[in-house]
C-alpha cells in the first residue's frame, strides 16, 4: 500500500527552481532514503510535507489526506513526524519534560508549562515518556537539562521526541549529520529498531553507509529533479546518479 503519493511538485524560490516536477511514492512499512548533492532540493521537498514551504503546484496525499495546505500541527495529527536538520529540543528542560511535550500535543492538540516553566505533570503523558525513554537508552539522564548534553544524545532525544508521538510517517533530515562513527552506528541501529514497529521512514541521507544499512529504497535527487528510483544496490551503480554527483562536484 502506497503510504505517501507526491505529484507533480514545483517549488520556486525567485530565480531558482528548487523542485521541478517531483514524484514521489512511498509504500507503507519502508525505509524510503531521498539523495542527491547539496542544494538538490532535499530539505525543500521535506519541508512541503510537513508545512514549513507551500509548494507552487502539485499534490502530497498522506494515507488519504491531503496535506498541502494543512498547518504544521494539523499535519502532525494525522500521524505524521518530524526530525530536523539541526536537533530542536527545548535546552533548558529535562529530558523528561521534552518528552512530555510532543506526547501531550499529540494527545490533546496543544500543552501548557506551569508557573515554574515546567510541563503540567500528568501520570498517563509521564509514563509514555518514561517507557520512550528507556526506549533509546537514555532513561539514566531523565533529569538533566538536555542542553547540557552531548550533540549525539541530543539527536537520540530529538527522535525520542517524534516517537513518543505514535507516528504512521517518519522524516528524517540527515539523522547522522555531524556524527562521530560510533553515534552513526547507534543510530541506524536505533532506526533499525524503530523498523520492527512498522512506522514508515522517509530519509534524507548523505552518508552511503546508512542509506545502505537501512533503505529498502532510493529516490535521487538533483537540481530539483529526481533522476533516478530503485533499491540501494541498482542507485549504486546507476551512471546517471554517478554523473549528478560528479557534477556537483563530489567524489
Ligand atoms: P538540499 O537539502 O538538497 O541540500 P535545499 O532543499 O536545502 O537542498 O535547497 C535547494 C536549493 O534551494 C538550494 O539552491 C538552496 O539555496 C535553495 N533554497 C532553499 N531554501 C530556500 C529559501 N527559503 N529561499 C531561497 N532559496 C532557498
Ligand atoms: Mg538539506
Amino acid at each position: 500500500m502506497k503510504i505517501l503519493e507526491v505529484s507533480n511538485v514545483n517549488k520556486r524560490f525567485g530565480g531558482l527552481q528548487a523542485l521541478d516536477d517531483v514524484n514521489l511514492t512511498v509504500e507503507q512499512g519502508h525505509v524510503h532514503a531521498i539523495i542527491g548533492p547539496n542544494g538538490a532540493g532535499k530539505s525543500t521537498l521535506l519541508n512541503c510535507f510537513v508545512g514549513r514551504l507551500m509548494p507552487d503546484t502539485g499534490s502530497v496525499i498522506f494515507d488519504g489526506t491531503s496535506l498541502l495546505g494543512l498547518a504544521p500541527h494539523e499535519i502532525n495529527q494525522t500521524g505524521v513526524s518530524r526530525v530536523f536538520q539541526t536537533p530542536e529540543i527545548f535546552e533548558d528542560l529535562s529530558l523528561l519534560d521534552n518528552l512530555m511535550i510532543p506526547a501531550l500535543a499529540k494527545r490533546d492538540g496543544a500543552f501548557t508549562l506551569n508557573a515554574w516553566g515546567r510541563v503540567d505533570q500528568d501520570a498517563e503523558i509521564r509514563d509514555q515518556a518514561e517507557h520512550m525513554l528507556e526506549d533509546v537508552g537514555l532513561q539514566d539522564k531523565r533529569h538533566l537539562q538536555s542542553g547540557t548534553m552531548s550533540r549525539g544524545d541530543k539527536r537520540r532525544l530529538e527522535l525520542a521526541m517524534c516517537l513518543v508521538q505514535n507516528p504512521k510517517l517518519l522524516l528524517l533530515d540527515e539523522p547522522t549529520a555531524g556524527m562521530s562513527r560510533a553515534d552513526t552506528n547507534n543510530t541506524i541501529d536505533l532506526l533499525k529498531k524503530i523498523g520492527e514497529r512498522g512506522i514508515t521512514k522517509v530519509i534524507i541521507e548523505h552518508d552511503m553507509h546508512v542509506v545502505f544499512s537501512l533503505a529498502n529504497r532510493v529516490s535521487v535527487l538533483a537540481q530539483g529533479h529526481v533522476i533516478a528510483e530503485g533499491t540501494p544496490e541498482e542507485m549504486k551503480e546507476d551512471q546517471r546518479v554517478k554523473d549528478a554527483y560528479l557534477g556537483a562536484g563530489h567524489e
